[in-house]
């Protein structure tokens, strides 16, 4: 089976009909690039920049960001990496930083919501991610968006700061494309504005799930209420897909619900062909990709997107797993 798997490694994600599917890699440390590499990925649609940040003792400034950023890039030979900004807070902390001690951690003061008042911070890490985006080909994505404004301020940021590299003579990516993680309800509900500020998104389903059940991503006390399944998660991320093809642009899926191949075929039929995840599941989900027609896979997700409860739903992709093979 193991044998099979790796053989998939050089050929395409595509459904028998063609469909083209990309599947990248969730990446966090400089190591995990090979592993991304060694299992077929397509360069990385979610690079999580808290894990350089939490494996130091202070900050780290442009210059350290961008030799970093660039190697990455430059390990993936022009595929596109997608640099999420720093997601702090919630369960991951820095040991330099100062934190609030905070009742709720998971709705209070995290990630972009950070950046956007550490701004000195936040200009940093931009810079970085700049001078780093002419040895490969960077996205920038912002973690946690939940309205229009945040995305107008961070892109006024980003301008001073394009302003700033012009001055210095640091060459950049002038055109490096935006994109934001919808994972808060709120987003989704105005995604089809969103998108109007943005080249793409990337839908987190791990935090989406939480925030969509009211149920914390971690506590085991609280697991049957953190449930993909769930209608209202599924027709989220039906609303957010549709709300980006609408507008001609990308729409990806880097949550952990991607690492299931029935579900795969499930999100695929909602219309996203665009999947990042932990990199030794790739060969799993190509093998199921390979297996299945658009059509078929249409057909699944609207009858789905029709049920009524989680239960339903899962009996019935157990049914179509079995038939899968
Ligand atoms: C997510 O929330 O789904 C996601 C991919 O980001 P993280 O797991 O880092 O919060
Ligand atoms: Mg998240």
């Amino acid at each position: 089976k193991q044998r099979e798997l790796d053989g998939l490694r050089d050929l395409p994600a595509e459904t028998k009909d063609g469909v083209r599917v990309s599947l990248r890699a969730n990446i966090g440390l400089l190591n995990d690039v090979k592993v991304a590499l060694a299992n077929g990925a397509e360069g990385v649609g979610l690079y999580r920049t808290e894990f350089p940040y939490m494996a130091r003792k202070s900050f780290p400034n442009r210059v350290e960001q961008y030799t970093l950023y660039r190697k990455i890039l430059e390990g993936f030979h022009g595929h596109t990496v997608a640099i999420r900004t720093l997601d702090i807070g919630g369960d991951k902390g820095l040991s330099y930083f100062a934190y609030p001690k905070e009742d709720n951690p998971f709705m209070g003061w995290r990630s972009i919501r950070v950046s956007l008042e550490e701004e000195g911070i936040f200009r940093e890490q931009l810079a970085g991610i700049l001078m780093a985006s002419t040895y490969g080909k960077a996205t920038i994505m912002f973690p946690m968006i939940s309205s229009v404004d945040e995305i107008r301020t961070i892109k006024r940021i980003l301008k001073e700061v394009q302003n700033e590299l012009v001055q210095d003579e640091k060459p950049f990516d002038t055109d490096i494309r935006l994109g934001i993680m919808v994972e808060i309800p709120a987003a989704v509900q105005i995604a089809d504005i969103l998108i109007k500020e943005v080249d793409f998104f990337s839908i987190g389903t791990n935090d989406l799930i939480q925030y969509t059940m009211a149920a914390d991503r971690n506590n085991p006390k609280v697991k049957k209420y953190y449930d993909p399944y769930h209608p209202a998660v599924l027709h989220s991320i039906k609303q957010v897909a549709d709300a980006a093809k609408k507008a001609h642009k990308q729409v990806s899926l880097c949550g952990e619900m991607a690492a299931d191949p029935v579900t795969a075929v499930l999100l695929l039929g909602m219309g996203i062909t665009d999947f990042s995840l932990s990199a030794p599941y790739i060969p799993l989900i190509k093998q199921a990709i390979r297996c299945v027609d658009m059509a078929e896979a249409r057909r699944i997700a609207e009858h789905a997107l029709q049920m009524e409860s989680s239960s339903a739903i899962r009996e019935y992709l157990e049914k179509i797993k079995s038939e899968l093979g």
